[in-house]
C-alpha cells in the first residue's frame, strides 16, 4: 500500500493507492480532473461513463457496492425499485463501506417511489437507513421520488437533516419546483429538458439550486446544456459557470 498524496490545487483528496491497474487509473483521471478545465458537469449518470476531457461525471452505483469501478467519481445507494430480496443486512455493510471511499461523493439515488414493486413498508426503512448513512459520512443524499414528496420531505424534516438534498430527474410542475427549493433542495435536469414546459420550469427558478444530468439516457451532457441554455437565454459560458459553482457546492469538492 502506498500513500500518495498528490499535488492539486483544486482537488485536496490524499488516497490510499495499491500500486494496481485501478490505482494508476485513479491517478490517471485526478490528473485528468486537476489539468482540464471541466466544462460539463453530468450529476447523475448510469452509464458507468468515462468522463471526457472537458466533462465531470458523476456516476450512479446501485448495486455491488464491494466493486466500485475506477472510471471517476460516484454516488451510492439502494435505488427504491431495486431493493435486494436476500442478504440486506449484507448489502448496507456493503454500501457503509463504499461511501466511505473518496471517490465516493454522494449516497444514492435513494429515496421512495409509489410506482415501485415493492411496498411502502419495504422502500421506508431502507430510504431511511440510508438518511443514517449520509447523516454518518456527511455527505449528501441524491433522491429519487415517483408520487412521494410529502413522504420523502417528512424524514428530511423530521432529521432536520443539515446536508445538500438533491431530487435527480426533476420534470413537474413550477409550484412543485419552488416549494421544494424554498426548503434548499437542489433540483437536476435532464432529457425532459427538450420539452417546452419543462424548459418553462427550469427557466422560472433561481439557477443557483439547479444542476443537469443525463440519468440512464445516451444523449450526451452536452445536448442538456444545449437545451438549459436555449431556456434561459443565458450564454453557454454563464451556464457552465453557474453548474460548475452549484455542483462544488452540492458535492463539497472542488471543480477545476
Ligand atoms: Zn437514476
Amino acid at each position: 500500500m502506498v500513500h500518495t498524496r498528490l499535488k492539486c490545487t483544486d482537488i485536496k483528496i490524499v488516497l490510499s493507492l495499491n500500486e494496481t491497474a485501478s490505482g494508476k487509473l485513479r491517478q490517471f483521471f485526478l490528473f485528468r480532473q486537476c489539468n482540464f478545465i471541466v466544462k460539463f458537469i453530468n450529476v447523475h449518470c448510469h452509464i458507468n461513463k468515462i468522463p471526457q476531457e472537458n466533462e465531470w461525471v458523476i456516476n450512479n452505483l446501485y448495486q455491488d457496492f464491494g466493486n466500485l469501478p475506477d472510471t471517476g467519481f460516484f454516488s451510492a445507494g439502494i435505488h427504491p425499485c431495486y431493493i435486494p430480496s436476500l442478504n440486506l443486512e449484507e448489502q448496507f455493510m456493503a454500501l457503509e463501506e463504499c461511501i466511505a471511499d473518496p471517490w465516493v461523493l454522494a449516497i444514492g439515488e435513494c429515496g421512495l417511489d409509489k410506482l415501485s414493486a415493492f411496498p411502502m413498508e419495504v422502500q421506508l426503512p431502507v430510504f431511511l437507513k440510508q438518511i443514517e448513512l449520509a447523516l454518518y459520512s456527511k455527505k449528501p443524499l441524491i433522491i429519487h421520488c415517483v408520487k412521494a414528496y410529502e413522504e420523502v420531505m417528512r424524514p428530511l424534516k423530521e432529521t432536520t437533516f443539515p446536508l445538500p438534498v438533491l431530487f435527480h430527474g426533476f420534470r413537474k410542475n413550477i409550484h412543485l419546483a419552488k416549494a421544494l427549493i424554498h426548503k434548499g433542495y437542489y433540483l437536476s435536469f435532464g432529457t425532459a429538458l427538450q420539452f417546452t414546459s419543462v424548459q418553462e420550469v427550469f427557466a422560472g427558478l433561481p439557477m443557483e439550486y439547479l444542476l443537469l444530468e443525463t440519468d440512464d439516457s445516451q444523449i450526451p451532457i452536452r445536448q442538456i446544456y444545449q437545451w438549459a441554455a436555449q431556456a434561459t437565454g443565458l450564454p453557454q459560458e454563464s451556464l457552465i459557470l453557474q453548474m460548475k459553482n452549484n455542483a462544488s457546492k452540492f458535492f463539497n469538492h472542488a471543480i477545476p
